[in-house]
């Protein structure tokens, strides 16, 4: 058997090129494959699922480990490509491969414990039948990925379709199609045994997501913005194709009055600012009760002050990745500013594109744009609140509702449990999404589904009941006939069973 057909191995005619945003040098080209490019794919995965599946949990756990150990030993691989192609530095690049990988390798350890065929109880009326209930791996996975952390989405994806006995067709992002497209076909280089197109990878445009979107994969997993996960919903819709949105976020920080500030301070300006802001669960939001305002802000102040852009090994962030995220950026700071807000650092000059320079706003209306939209970029709002109700109320204002943070000494878990969000981290920043056990995935327009964790294995997965009858019990109910003796039965039994219980 052959490995998967590289992407510049395909069959397409038309290309597009990855420019490195800093330098807009070209870095990469790729192939624009068409419609029936993807319906080639997704058939050709569908054949190869069949001999995944009948690996068994046991085979695929031993495929997937080989893969771990080959994305491990070629990681400079991944770190340069990442960094040439987004010019994020390496070690943005190295977190999100680390990120990939636990995933990689969590779900590879613990798919057959989580989806394996479990016994149920089959309840006092059907006593006689023998219950239980598996996860069936779908078939064919499509995976639509962002630009932002290219290799560690693909890899989430793919590792908790894979692990769960499906085939996956990716489709990455035009901006960081090489990274991405590396971390599919590296499955078929650490499996050469593995069937051709078992995972493949389709590059261009949103027309080629599009396509994938109508080819009937048996469900899409979309990780991108919110306009782009409306139209995947409304193209899947066509076909009925069940869908998992991971979208945007607006993600808040709620800084209490008895929080160690420096800690908060230190990690509101790392969540704020890694990846340059282009990341989902970016800290955008941070609400400070007053008391403790001046002192907070001074501290924000002198580590934000730190931070700087460039594309040096040891910049704190790289350029923005696109022109119109940097208009949208140079809007969202304007608004703050005509709105009545101040800086505390940076301003509109802070945009020098393709990078912008950390800012961070204060009091920024609520109804401001750059507090109530994704903003996708170095930007920090800092707005005063009452107590820690209003920090709560102001936190689940937003249409959003993918990562929070709250920092408090003794009232975290007050605060945390009434945030509406996917995620919340205390006294830290961001750690859920590290977490391959744990659920990852938003609420409102954040979207829907998980990836990680037992949820995110049987996101992938159809639940299927068996139940085998053991033997005869009393007159039949499932049989004609209809009898007086069968009315009566049922009767006494919804009788017992329910009556004296209600009263
Ligand atoms: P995007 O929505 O512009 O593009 C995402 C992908 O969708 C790309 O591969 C693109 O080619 C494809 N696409 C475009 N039009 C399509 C169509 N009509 N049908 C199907 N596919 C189509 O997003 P982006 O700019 O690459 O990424 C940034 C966004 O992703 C931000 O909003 C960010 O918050 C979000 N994001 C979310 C998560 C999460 O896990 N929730 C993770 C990373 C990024």
């Amino acid at each position: 058997m052959t490995a998967t057909p590289t992407a510049a191995q395909a069959s397409a005619a038309e290309t597009f090129g990855v420019l490195n945003p800093a330098t807009g040098s070209e870095v990469g080209r790729f192939p624009i494959h068409d419609a029936s490019d993807v319906a080639d794919r997704v058939a050709r995965a569908r054949h190869a699922q069949q001999w995944w599946a009948g690996q068994g949990f046991d085979g695929r756990r031993r495929a997937m480990t080989r893969w771990v150990r080959w994305l491990a030993a070629h990681c400079e691989e991944f770190y340069d490509l990442g960094h040439a192609e987004t010019a994020r530095p390496k070690a943005d690049v190295q977190m999100e491969f680390f990120a990939g990988l636990e995933d990689v390798r969590w779900t590879a350890g613990n798919a057959k414990r989580v989806l394996k065929r479990r016994s149920v109880a089959p309840g006092m009326a059907l006593a006689n039948y023998q219950a239980s209930v598996s996860h069936e791996p779908l078939g064919v996975v499509g995976i639509i990925t962002p630009w932002n952390v290219p290799i560690y989405t693909v890899l989430s994806g793919m590792a908790c379709a894979l692990a769960a006995g499906n085939a996956v067709v990716v489709k990455p992002s035009e901006l960081s199609a090489g990274a991405a497209s590396l971390a599919v076909e590296s499955f078929h280089r650490a499996n050469p045994d593995a069937p051709a197109g078992l995972a493949a990878v389709v590059t261009g445009l949103g027309e080629t997501g599009a396509a994938l979107c109508s080819s009937g994969v048996d469900k899409l997993a979309f990780t991108g913005s919110v306009p782009t996960g409306r139209r995947v919903m409304s193209a899947c819709s066509e076909t009925l194709t069940p869908v998992v949105l991971e979208l945007g976020g607006k993600d808040p920080t709620i800084v209490a009055d008895d929080a160690d500030l420096d800690a908060a301070a230190e990690a509101v300006v790392w969540g704020g600012y890694f990846n340059g802001g282009q990341a989902c669960v970016g800290i955008e939001r941070v609400y400070v009760v007053e008391s403790v305002r001046d002192a907070f802000l001074a501290k924000v102040k002198a580590c934000a002050e730190k931070v700087t852009a460039g594309t040096d090994e040891l910049s704190s962030y790289g350029p923005m990745i696109t022109t119109s995220q940097v208009e949208i950026v140079r809007g969202h700071v304007q608004a703050a500013l005509d709105g009545g807000a101040t800086a505390l650092i940076g301003g509109v000059e802070s945009i020098r594109p393709p990078y912008v320079d950390p800012v961070v706003l204060v009091d920024v209306p609520e109804d401001n744009p750059a507090v109530v939209e994704e903003t996708f970029g170095p930007v920090i709002v800092v707005n005063t609140v009452r107590d820690v109700d209003d920090a709560v109320r102001r936190a689940n204002a937003t249409a959003f509702g993918l990562g929070s943070a709250v920092f408090s000494a003794k009232q975290y878990d007050g605060i945390a449990r009434r945030i509406r969000a996917g995620g919340v981290t205390i006294n830290s920043v961001l750690a859920f999404v590290g977490m391959s056990s744990v659920p990852f995935g938003g609420v409102g327009d954040s979207g829907f589904g998980r990836f990680h964790g037992k949820d995110g294995l049987r996101e992938f997965t159809y639940a299927k009941s068996t139940a085998r009858k053991r033997f005869d019990v009393g007159p039949a109910i499932q049989a004609f006939p209809r009898t007086a003796e069968q009315y009566d039965m049922v009767r006494k039994v919804i009788r017992l069973r329910y009556e004296r219980k209600l009263r």
